[in-house]
């Protein structure tokens, strides 16, 4: 039986146990949802075994459970570990819903509900993938699947379990259906994420708020040292000009920047949308390049001294600015907190006082294109979507997976089926039915390309 067959044949059942997952409101930000975070993660963990792991166990961690499952073919075989989210996000506001978030609705070729595509559609697109290899007696990897109930909180308990199970969670590549392609007709494969460092700064001049008649032209105003400070950081190229701060960055292969430029982007569109006279960046690279393969820095907010209404005359004791940069893969955000907090000591002007507290952090991440499992993934997209998927770097942070990178050595290869138009976290959240069928084709095919490519090594 073709996977075509195969889902023709069980598509009622796959959506009936889809909504049976949909119909639990497990929602993880929402204390009174408790209960059900453990029937979700129950619920998978009877769907994994009924989709033929062999094995399958709701495993606790600090915060929600996850579930664990795994199927094993042979000690030679290459393992891949399947990364998926059982909890979704909360539906409010009800009003906007044109249907029950909680009861799945199909219109117009969709499955609208909460968690119809993030992540639990998506996650099913690995589950039927699997069951029909595992049906058909064919499935050539060894398969570990690790679902947790946390994800939408910022996965407190991630990093903990997953180094608590590193040995159980051993695999040759990771992979998670949880991001989105370009479009319906333009399939893609996210292959990049930017990482983050954020700080905040406090410079503080005189003990008090000073009277500028008094006082100015005599002492140094901390909001003007501030700004000063501040417009040195980009250059009139768009460079950032933090000592090493590209030491770490690696160019964008040649390969790629092709890639790029075939997404589909208008720039007019895009300059229109936001209403901006013109997009401006780092000198070199394009408006894709730079808000995806390139760092950026950015002040989110700057305050201090008067500003309510009419004028008030004063000299303030204090300036304060967030600002923070998105960074890209091999880039280390530790190493770049201190570099910035160093640099802008180095530029405090005479006269006032600079403390900087870094704020949070992430590391950015890479999937090269050359890699055999990228490669599976791309031959899986084009056989199901009959195009070649381009390689697309996101200028987001999704800080689990290079937590994946740093705790389990393993790249993530993310083979996301969503679409813009699904309104993920958003009222009618919904997932392109067509598309999904085209996801489990494309994962099926992904387990016999890589393990094919494992053996021939
Ligand atoms: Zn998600």
């Amino acid at each position: 039986m073709t996977i075509q067959e195969y889902i023709s044949a069980n598509r009622e059942r796959f959506r009936e146990e889809w909504a049976s997952l949909i119909r639990i409101p497990s929602v993880s930000c929402q204390p009174e949802h408790h209960a059900d975070m453990l029937r979700c993660a129950e619920r998978w963990r009877e769907l994994l075994l009924a989709a033929g792991a062999q094995h399958a166990e709701v495993m606790p961690s600090d915060g929600n459970p996850f579930v664990y499952a795994e199927y094993h073919v042979s000690d030679t075989a290459p393992t891949v570990l399947v990364y998926a989210h059982y909890d979704v996000m909360p539906v409010e506001p009800l009003d906007l819903w044109q249907s029950n978030p909680w009861e799945p609705d199909i219109r117009d070729g969709r499955l609208y509900a909460r968690g119809a595509d993030d992540d639990k559609g998506q996650a099913m697109i690995q589950a039927k993938a699997f069951e029909y290899l595992v049906h058909q007696n064919e499935m050539p990897c060894n398969v570990k699947f690790i679902f947790e109930g946390e994800e939408e909180i910022g996965s407190p308990s991630l990093s903990a379990f997953i180094t608590k199970h590193r040995d159980l969670l051993r695999s040759d590549i990771i992979l998670v259906s949880d991001t989105s392609m370009i479009g319906k007709d333009t399939p893609s494969i996210t292959t990049g994420l930017r990482g983050l460092a954020y700080w905040e700064i406090e410079v503080t001049g005189p003990n008090r708020d000073l009277h500028s008649g008094h006082f100015g032209g005599a002492v140094k105003n901390p909001i003007n040292a501030l700004c000063e400070m501040l417009a040195k950081v980009v250059d009139e190229n768009g460079k950032i000009t933090i000592p090493h701060f590209y030491d770490d960055v690696l160019p964008i292969p040649e390969e790629e920047r092709q890639m790029i430029a075939q997404i589909p982007f208008s720039q007019d569109r895009y300059n229109a949308a936001i209403d901006i006279p013109e997009a401006v960046g780092e000198a070199g690279y394009s408006t894709l390049e730079r808000n995806s393969c390139r760092p950026s820095f950015d002040i989110c907010g700057i305050w201090g001294g008067y500003t309510g209404e009419g004028s008030k005359t004063v000299l303030p004791s204090k300036a304060y600015a967030k600002v923070s940069c998105r960074l890209v893969a091999n880039q280390d955000h530790e190493v770049i907190s201190r570099a910035f907090a160093d640099y802008m000591q180095q530029l405090a002007p005479r006269g006032v006082r600079v403390k900087v507290t870094p704020m949070h952090g992430g590391q950015g991440y890479v999937c090269p294109i050359d890699i055999p499992a990228y490669k599976a993934a791309e031959e899986g997209f084009t056989l199901a979507f009959g195009k070649r998927p381009l390689a697309a770097r996101r200028g987001g942070s999704i800080p689990i997976i290079s937590d994946f990178e740093r705790i389990l050595g393993q790249k993530t290869i993310l083979m996301g089926f969503g679409l813009e138009q699904n309104a993920i976290h958003s009222p009618n959240e919904s997932m392109d039915l067509e598309v999904w069928e085209k996801g489990v084709i494309a994962v099926t095919e992904f387990y016999r390309r890589f393990a094919k490519s494992f053996q021939a090594k």
